[in-house]
């Protein structure tokens, strides 16, 4: 009795402290509250409050991908597909597709669909402790109850999708491990391919499917045509000036504003496009050169 007591007195004791805004969102003494030196009775005024997680603390997984304005693979999944996962995952929970080659009909190592029911799953970690490509890994967001079973809780390929930037955030200590471990910032294939100074697996795929050789010297010597054409119709004087070849800017939320992993898909998408855009604008300008 005599420690409740202790408690509650210690309660109106630390709310003199914080001068009677101890709730207020004006002062943001949150993480002082929560810690080691504050006392009295602790009360988290959820949802409003929410005590920040462990950085190990572990929720339903998330898949890896590049971020949306990487300057090379913009949202490009790091899972390979290997089914390593979902062979591991005690209840079974894991759905995967791989994607294959419409012409070939050859496997392609990236996941063309990923299903995990967050109902089944009981947040052990097994499929991200295995994956050998640190490709999933244990998400932070616990809030994830609805009214809607069926639908909402089986978490699909765009559900299940972040960014690299998502995991830097939330893991900051895990993710220089890995990238240690990894030896590279970058995916294993990239930078295994950066070492070797080769392709990726990607490259090389598109590189098989690339247009016979002479076609391809015929297709870029029709677009130095068309720079050639342009630029003589730049330089006449009577001639209108030829518009800039225009290029969709990174919306705000790539440099600040809403954090880009609370982005719709559809704001994501739109990054993604963009930045394949400036992709396509650096190769062609390498390719005028
Ligand atoms: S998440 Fe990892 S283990 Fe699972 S299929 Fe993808 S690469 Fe393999
Ligand atoms: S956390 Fe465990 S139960 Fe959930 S998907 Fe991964 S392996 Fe399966």
């Amino acid at each position: 009795m005599l420690l409740t007591l202790r408690h509650f007195v210690e309660s109106y004791v630390d709310d003199v402290r914080y001068g009677f805004k101890k709730f207020s969102p004006a002062v943001n003494n949150f993480e002082a509250r929560q810690g080691t030196q504050a006392t009295g009775v602790f009360t988290v005024q959820y949802p409003d409050e929410k005590l920040a997680v462990p950085e190990r603390f572990r929720f339903v997984p998330f898949l890896v991908v590049e971020d949306y304005d990487h300057p090379e693979r913009p949202g490009k999944d790091w899972c390979t597909s290997c089914g390593i996962c979902a062979k591991v995952c005690p209840p079974q929970c894991i759905w995967i597709v791989r994607n294959e080659d419409p012409a070939t009909g050859r496997p392609i190592p990236e996941p063309e669909a990923f299903f995990i029911d967050i109902d089944i799953c009981m947040n052990c970690g097994f499929c991200a402790e295995f994956c050998p490509f640190d490709a999933i890994k244990m998400d932070h967001d616990y809030e994830l109850a609805s009214f809607d079973r069926t639908t909402n809780h089986i978490f699909d390929k765009p559900k299940l999708s972040k960014e690299m930037r998502y995991w830097k955030t939330i893991a900051p200590t895990r993710v220089v491990e890995e990238m240690k471990v990894r030896g590279s910032w970058e995916h294993k294939d990239a930078a295994k391919a950066a070492r070797r100074g080769g392709a990726t697996r990607d490259a090389a795929r598109e590189a098989a499917t690339a247009p016979a050789p002479k076609a391809e010297v015929e297709a870029k010597e029709a677009k130095r045509e068309e720079v050639r054409a342009r630029k003589a119709a730049a330089e006449a004087p009577a001639a209108a000036p030829a518009p800039a070849p225009k290029v969709e800017a990174a919306p705000a939320a790539a440099s600040g504003g809403a954090k880009p992993w609370e982005e719709s898909h559809d704001d994501r998408e739109k990054r993604k496009q963009a930045a394949l855009a400036r992709k396509a604008a650096r190769a062609s300008k390498r390719d005028e050169q």
